[in-house]
């Protein structure tokens, strides 16, 4: 399997629903601290949630940190309350768009179906989606991850080769997140050999794949040890300068 991606990762903090103006600031001074006295080759991303968007980008201007939104609205713009719009992400700077995370699709009903319309948005204003897919316990219990896995890739692959150049995929198994259990290095090497072969049949080989489920310091070398994993999304884990830097050392 493909090992293009291997030499630079792309190594993603989701915030989720946490931090302050006072924290954000304490996390990414201790990040850019830490990658001005060891720089990588890896690109390093932090997603946050939207109200704290200013701050980070005005945070990480000329730094090699990049930065992201966890959520975008599938419409355009109008009578949408509460939602935030690709074009205004894309107005602030933004680089990256979690779609389709798991919470999403488990806590606000998030389809594939809409999560392919979110992905068409972020695509069509220049910004990089990160389409997270991945089995369910009961689902992996009864054999059924690839199926669900082609089932969330499929809506989003339709749009074609060409709208996806910047497409990224987190594969994060639902029963590794928030666990402290991630998943076996060779079980996720599996399963991204399955997306990649998804991928290849959707004419996007180059797509990177990046894994995310309790992904820490400790098991992180190990992970990207395989071959088809190329980078990680990490929640917890990126709360913390020193256990986020811990994972982009690894
Ligand atoms: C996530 O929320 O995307 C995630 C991978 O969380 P954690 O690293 O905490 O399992």
């Amino acid at each position: 399997m493909s090992t293009k991606h291997k030499s630079s990762r792309l190594l993603m903090g989701n915030w989720k629903m946490n931090g302050s103006l006072a924290s954000n600031q304490v996390l990414l001074d201790g990040l850019l601290q830490g990658l001005q006295q060891q720089p990588t080759e890896h690109q390093v991303v932090v997603c946050a949630p939207f109200v704290y968007l200013a701050q980070v980008q005005s945070l990480l201007a000329d730094s090699p940190i990049a930065w992201g939104a966890q959520d975008v609205s599938a419409h355009d713009s109008g009578a949408y309350t509460g939602e935030v719009s690709a074009a205004m992400l894309k107005e602030l700077g933004c680089s990256f768009v979690l779609v389709g995370h798991s919470e999403r699709r488990q806590y606000f009903s998030e389809s594939n179906a809409l999560t392919a319309a979110k992905v068409h948005q972020v695509v069509g204003h220049g910004m990089r989606p990160v389409l997270c897919v991945g089995e369910t316990q009961e689902q992996h219990d009864v054999d059924q991850t690839q199926q669900v896995l082609a089932q969330q890739l499929a809506p989003v692959l339709a749009l074609g080769a060409q709208q996806l150049a910047g497409l990224v995929i987190a594969y994060e198994p639902v029963w590794a997140i928030g666990s402290g259990r991630s998943a076996s290095p060779q079980y996720a090497q599996q399963v991204h050999d399955f997306i990649q072969q998804q991928l290849q049949q959707a004419g996007c080989a180059s797509t990177p794949i990046v894994y995310g489920g309790s992904v820490n310091g400790d098991n992180a070398a190990e992970l990207f040890a395989q071959p088809a994993i190329h980078g990680a999304l990490v929640g917890g884990a990126s709360l913390q300068a020193d256990s986020f830097l811990s994972i982009v050392a690894a």
